[in-house]
């Protein structure tokens, strides 16, 4: 047996603390006793092969048991080497075998047969797809039509990857989930210091104050959430703010129950008190805050002097007081007070987040995260041991060989003049936009995404789908059918978690690593010596891997290399020849980790080898205060002092910048002649008044203030029967489209009632199990009410994941789908639909004979297609809270029923769309350069001009 190989002795078995772990020198042959043999006593060989999960962004740890004789999973459990999950998985985690299991899984590529959305699809082998849509592609970017290639992610799962190829066809068209999901709060954190979220160092905090269900519903569900009960146990003081009483909540030393989009009211009265009983790092603020930039434009009168600042910042936040927080939040004033004592007590351990929640639900929710992160800022929380860091210190992203520079495009159907300061695409309002004539299709990639199920305003998206004059191909990758899939041309296969390969990071804690996800039957296939060619090979079926079918397509969209595509994709290793993804990742952990060469080396690896044991490498442990890091000589060189002392390189419009950050800048020379890194905005410090919103045409909105959302008090009239409805709270143990194929998940969380608050419930006569009928502004839907003492009164809820349903047989997920009819209720008149259950969840029958033991039978209600698009005008994330009207259901109404009017959420969008300002800023700017942007262009493609 070889010596014992541990990446942080005496790490593996101890360092986290969980000791039932196989031990590593056993991972290449791992034997256990047979449970299926029992009672006879047999045993098998397993080889351990670490992977990460791929049902949250979190990437947490798995390791696969893979059979060494037959190559199938046992299971997966957590991976011990992991930094940021520590061997620890939620549910979702273990429930991939299920997703590998899954009996009705896509295995082989298929084409549509018969009209779009026909429900017709014939095999058709890799090649024929590989051609038919490369070739389409070619002629798009040969034609100059490169704006109608687009590729929409769902769950990205990776870093980087996509990045390469959309640069490499020179194609600004990355489109994601991210206004559906996080740009509020984006926007909120990235007018601070440039960067887009928060990384709180919960396990070292005096109070964590959360506003969402972060510990068992949100982001980052485990890595989180066991730092979070490890600060608990260090006695930290945990707040969480939600309408709901989230599982979180019932944890929390103080449960806030505000009215929805009055948060910032709270917070900001808050801020007031810290400023008044000087319970603020003045020190920090003094050296960090843009308060030059605050007095000059709000103050312009005033000495500029710090102690000016802070006698007026104080004086400009002592609107927000106590009283109108309690009365805009309808709570008792004494829970803002004892929120205020309990922040001021945090000194310097604040650790604070907001991810969707009230930041992806409100008109103006973007500034509950900058009211948020003020709070972490006064407190001088920042970076800290204990305090709130933001995401980019803890995250660590590489790049493959010889990486492409920015393109020269800009695609207005991903990124249109009225949001110029939204934080990522406007991707709820492609199908809108395309029915405005801005832009057509030609080839639209749906990726690990199911935009008619998890978007708002699914119809639309059903119409925009079906059209083909608009959509010229749709080519589905993903590993099981969905809502979308039933509208593509192509349906092609890829892997789950264990069948593909990736890298990925996550902002877990204050540290960064980098996992490596493996599709762990090649990595078995290779340990045990037998051959394959690629990763098709090794998955089930035809089922392949994103990172090969890339190199592949790209290859055949430039055979000749004549269109500067193809050498993107050749090896680093063998000049002119296809890269292989081993030789692109051996490039990669050879060149891009620090550390890692070292490490590999250090264990007799070499640094894939390495990444293949272990799936993942802890990049920096105890990382804070980035912004203080001296600059190095070589950042320095050539970097000349601006007003403000920003020390910038030169630049031209060519230059490209970085993914976040203006291009050139390196740093900051601060009062005292220190020359730091600080911030990536355009100050380089945290901009308490952002430039960027006056300069874009919002000057009222520069500094941490309170929109009135949407859904404010005023505008709900509960006796009439109106509520605020929460569609956004999630269940654990789902997530998503892709919980859809995990019986086990499906087993546990099966039914999604609407909360309703008995004094609600009683108003409206209606008690546990009746349905009720929600009306939207397009559309209604038909739920069973759940009253409950759990949610406040005047306000509903109902759960994500659930809803899923399947136009035609045959397609898939019948663990969680019921079959519908899709008509148009009102004899084909234009925009009417109508889904209705003919089945519910029900046993089948299949190659796995637990599908014939399903007990449950509710598919749930698939509330997005009766919600309108309401794009925030500032971040434009779309605000999911809904003004409702809720009633008994009616004569005729059955549970799971949707009717909505697209012509209603034509007007809703028109409406909207109507509340932006369209605004270019400085030089002709489309959009402040140092917003994070996939994909980003040249500084050129940032102005406008004449041609453009
Ligand atoms: S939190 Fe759960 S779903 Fe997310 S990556 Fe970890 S194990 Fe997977």
């Amino acid at each position: 047996m070889s010596a014992p190989v541990e990446p942080d002795l005496p790490g593996l078995r101890t360092r986290w603390g969980l000791r039932n772990f196989p031990p590593v020198e056993e991972w290449d042959c791992f034997t256990l006793n047979s449970a299926k043999a029992h009672p006879r006593h047999e045993t098998r060989d397993y080889t351990l092969v670490p992977t990460t999960c791929f049902n949250c962004e979190s990437a947490c740890g798995l390791l696969a048991y893979v059979d060494r004789e037959d190559l199938s999973i046992l299971k997966v459990e957590g991976n011990p080497a992991h930094p940021g999950s520590r061997g620890r998985n939620c549910a979702k985690g273990p429930a991939t075998i299920n997703q590998v299991d899954d009996p009705e899984r896509i295995l082989t590529p298929l084409r549509r047969v018969g009209p779009r959305g026909g429900g017709q699809f014939a095999p058709v082998t890799w090649d024929e797809a590989l051609d038919d849509i490369a070739g389409r592609m070619r002629r798009a970017i040969i034609e100059d039509r490169r704006n109608e290639i687009m590729y929409h992610v769902g769950r990205p799962g990776e870093d980087g990857f996509a990045e390469r190829f959309l640069l490499a066809w020179g194609v600004d068209g990355h489109n994601s989930h991210t206004n559906i999901c996080s740009a509020g709060a984006r926007l909120g954190f990235t007018l601070w210091g440039g960067y887009d979220r928060p990384s709180p160092d919960h396990a070292h905090a005096k109070v964590i104050l959360l506003l969402s269900s972060h510990l068992e519903t949100g982001h980052y569900f485990n890595p989180h959430a066991q730092r979070i009960m490890e600060g608990k146990a260090n006695g930290a003081k945990l707040v969480v703010l939600d309408p709901r009483l989230s599982n979180t909540a019932s944890h929390a030393d103080l449960w806030m129950s505000p009215w929805p989009g009055s948060e910032a009211a709270i917070l900001l009265a808050v801020a007031a008190y810290l400023l008044r009983e000087k319970a603020v790092d003045a020190a920090f603020m003094r050296r960090w805050l843009n308060w030059p930039e605050y007095l000059a434009n709000l103050h312009p009168q005033a000495e500029r002097d710090f102690g000016t600042f802070l006698a007026l910042l104080t004086e400009d936040y002592q609107q927000y007081t106590f009283e109108l927080a309690a009365a805009e939040a309808d709570i008792p004033v004494e829970q803002v007070e004892e929120l205020a004592r309990l922040v001021a007590g945090a000194r310097g351990q604040l650790a604070a987040h907001v991810w969707r929640s009230a930041a992806a639900g409100n008109y103006g929710g973007w500034m509950v995260a900058r009211a948020l992160m003020f709070l972490v800022v006064l407190t001088g929380s920042v970076g800290t041991k204990g305090g709130t860091s933001p995401n980019g210190w803890d995250k660590f992203i590489p790049h493959g060989p010889n990486m492409p520079s920015g393109h020269e495009s800009w695609n207005e159907l991903l990124w249109p003049r009225e949001y110029p300061l939204a934080t990522n695409e406007l991707s709820i309002l492609l199908p809108h936009f395309l029915k405005d004539g801005r832009g057509k299709l030609e080839v639209y990639f749906s990726r690990v995404y199911n935009p008619v199920w998890t978007n708002p305003d699914g119809f639309s998206w059903l119409e925009a789908l079906t059209d083909e004059s608009k959509v010229g191909l749709h080519v589905a990758l993903t590993p099981t059918w969905s809502e979308t899939a039933e509208f593509a041309d192509y349906v092609l296969p890829m892997g789950h978690g264990p069948e593909r390969h990736d890298t990925q990071s996550y902002e877990t804690h204050a540290g960064r690593w980098l996992g490596f996800r493996q599709p762990v039957r090649r990595v078995a296939m290779e340990r045990l010596g037998r051959e394959f060619t690629d990763t098709r090979d090794a998955n089930p079926g035809q089922v392949w891997e994103e990172n090969e079918f890339w190199f592949e397509l790209s290859w055949r969209i430039d055979p000749d290399g004549s269109l500067g595509i193809r050498k993107y994709f050749e090896s680093p290793y063998r000049p002119g020849e296809k890269v292989t993804v081993d030789e692109y990742y051996r490039w990669v952990f050879e060149n891009q980790v620090p550390g890692l060469p070292e490490k590999a080396a250090e264990t007799g690896l070499q640094p894939l080898e390495y990444m293949r044991k272990f799936g993942v490498f802890e990049v920096a442990k105890e990382v804070y205060r980035v912004d203080e890091r001296p600059l190095t000589d070589a950042e320095l060189d050539g970097a000349a002092e601006e007003a403000g002392g920003v020390l910038r390189k030169p630049v031209t419009l060519d230059s490209t910048p970085p993914l976040v950050g203006e291009a050139g800048a390196v740093g900051l020379v601060h009062d005292d002649g220190s020359k730091t890194f600080g911030w990536l905005t355009p100050s380089r410090k945290l901009e308490i008044y952002s430039t960027a919103m006056r300069d874009w045409g919002w000057p009222e909105y520069a500094t941490p203030g309170y929109i009135t959302s949407h859904v404010n008090r005023s505008e709900i009239d509960v006796d009439a029967g109106e509520l605020v409805l929460i569609p956004t709270f999630r269940l654990p143990t789902l997530i998503h489209t892709r919980s859809g194929n995990a019986k086990y998940l499906n087993e546990i969380s099966n039914t999604h009632p609407l909360w309703l608050n008995t004094t609600d419930a009683a108003r409206h006569g209606l008690r546990t199990g009746d349905l009720a009928r929600v009306s939207t502004a397009i559309g209604h839907f038909v739920v069973r009410v759940w009253a409950t003492e759990a949610i406040r009164p005047g306000v509903c809820a109902l759960s994500h994941h659930m809803g899923r349903w399947r136009a035609n047989e045959g397609e898939g997920s019948r663990w969680v789908t019921g079959k519908v009819d899709l008509s148009r209720p009102t004899d084909g008149a234009e925009g009417a639909w109508m889904i209705r259950y003919n089945r519910g969840v029900e046993p089948f029958s299949s190659d796995d004979p637990d599908s014939s033991r399903i007990s449950w039978d509710d598919p749930g209600v698939h509330q997005n297609l009766a919600f309108p698009v309401q794009p925030d005008p500032w971040s434009g994330m779309h605000c999911w809270l809904q003004k409702i009207r809720l009633e008994k259901a009616q004569p005729g109404d059955r549970y799971g029923d949707v009717v909505v009017d697209t012509r209603k959420s034509r007007e809703v969008y028109a409406d909207w769309l109507a509340r932006t300002r369209p605004a270019l800023g400085p030089d002709g700017q489309r959009r402040p350069e140092f917003l994070m942007r996939p994909v980003k262009p040249k500084r050129k493609a940032f102005r406008v001009t004449p041609e453009s």
